[in-house]
């Protein structure tokens, strides 16, 4: 149904293009060289025959394909993000298509030695037979979330090829730093005025996700007291001592490498210390509200516990809120996650509905207005050199698309 050939080109002719966001930028794009791509991706949306395509000063990217039946349905968008993530670089990249793949280890780079093998990525095995694209071995490959594009944009394709399928007014929508957690920030819901969306962001395929973590972040600040260390009796603070007791004082088995599934952690990622003050560096997630609320309180608990055993303060606390389980908004429309389920069955597909270990562009959506699940984009071990993407997949996660465009017209 779509042509396998085009499909590789599109996706290759975005990976080619540099695109990494920038997390220290305050600009939006945080970084110019994302304009190449929002660019070109301007001119082919109006080239393949979309209507009201914008960019604007953000490089937020919108575009319509109108409706073609008479009933009044619901308006539905899909969104992508272009950049990729500033963990692994994405400049060169040079992708290697493996066709018909055996099974065995492919070799991304000999003069290296960098072996992608199923031994350490198991997956691999459920693609025998089809399509790979990989990098070389020293870039990420970038389907994070261009491959999120190229279906989209060839679903459009598609429909606008195929008239005699029937679907109501489809939006889509393109953004910038989404790596960097800002890829909803300037989003635009209103003008984008969709009932409900859908990213095309997530990993194998079938999955499904219309549930992510809660997420704070947390910066605690250790107050010491430096003194000469040979007069220092009964008056030197060291805070690097009492940031460690902190430290310890939380749940060591809830950390990141002790759980899976909806369990829920607090993460250490930073430590900056001198006698003098000492500076800890948490993200706190959890699936379920309550207990994230709990988690923060045990935080802010425990250090006013430390600060009791000294004269003042000298533990501070600080929480922000950075996003919601997008949850609590999907549930009360979950029809929207039922034609997304539907379109995969009708595409054959068995769809893999999990909670994200994180979170999406479309959970800040879903709190903006726009009600926003998950869907599968194709590519597996996003972020960095052994990043892959079967073409079969992509081509399933267009025919998603078309599906639940047509569902959404007949119902
Ligand atoms: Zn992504």
């Amino acid at each position: 149904m779509i042509d396998k050939q085009k499909l590789i080109n599109r996706f290759i002719s975005y990976v080619t293009v540099d695109t990494e966001s920038d997390p220290e930028s305050n600009t939006t794009p945080s970084t110019a060289k994302q304009w190449d791509l929002a660019n070109a991706l301007v001119e082919e949306l109006k080239e393949i025959g979309m209507q009201d395509v914008t960019i604007d000063e953000n490089a937020y990217i919108m575009a319509t394909l109108p409706s073609n039946i008479d009933k009044e349905v619901p308006t539905i968008g899909f969104i992508s993000h272009f950049d990729t993530t500033p963990d692994f670089t994405g400049k060169d990249v040079n992708p290697q298509i493996i066709e018909n793949y055996s099974g065995q280890d492919i070799v991304l780079n000999e003069k290296e030695n960098i072996i992608l093998s199923p031994n350490d990525f198991e997956d691999l095995l459920l693609y025998k037979g089809q399509t790979l694209i990989t990098t070389d071995g020293t870039t990420l490959l970038g389907a994070d979330d261009k491959a999120g594009i190229a279906e989209i944009i060839s679903a459009m394709e598609y429909l606008i090829k195929n008239p005699e399928i029937p679907h109501g007014k489809i939006r889509v929508g393109f953004t910038p730093d989404e790596e960097i957690g800002r890829g909803a920030h300037k989003f635009d819901v209103s003008k984008f005025g969709a009932d409900w969306a859908y990213t095309m962001d997530g990993s194998q395929i079938g999955e499904l996700e219309y549930e992510n973590f809660n997420a704070a972040g947390a910066v605690v600040t250790v107050k010491g007291k430096i003194v000469h260390p040979g007069y220092a009796k009964g008056k030197m603070v060291n805070s690097m001592y009492i940031a460690t007791d902190y430290i310890n004082s939380l749940p060591r088995l809830e950390t990141p490498e002790h759980t899976e599934d909806r369990q829920g952690f607090f993460h250490l990622y930073s430590i900056k210390g001198e006698v003098d003050s000492t500076k800890l560096q948490y993200i706190i997630r959890d699936h379920d509200r309550e207990q994230f609320e709990a988690r923060k309180e045990m935080m802010l608990k425990l250090a006013s516990e430390l600060n009791s055993q000294f004269e003042k303060e000298i533990i501070t606390v600080e929480i922000k809120d950075q996003y919601f389980n997008m949850r609590e908004k999907i549930e009360p429309v979950m029809h929207i996650v039922d034609i997304a389920e539907e379109a995969m069955k009708e595409a054959g597909i068995t769809p893999l509905i999990k909670p994200i270990r994180g979170g999406t562009d479309g959970s800040q959506l879903s709190f903006m207005g726009l009600p926003c699940p998950n869907i599968f984009a194709g590519g597996h071990n996003f972020h960095g050199r052994y990043e892959y993407i079967p073409v079969e997949s992509m081509q399933k996660a267009i025919e998603v698309i078309v599906k639940i465009s047509k569902l959404v017209a007949t119902k």
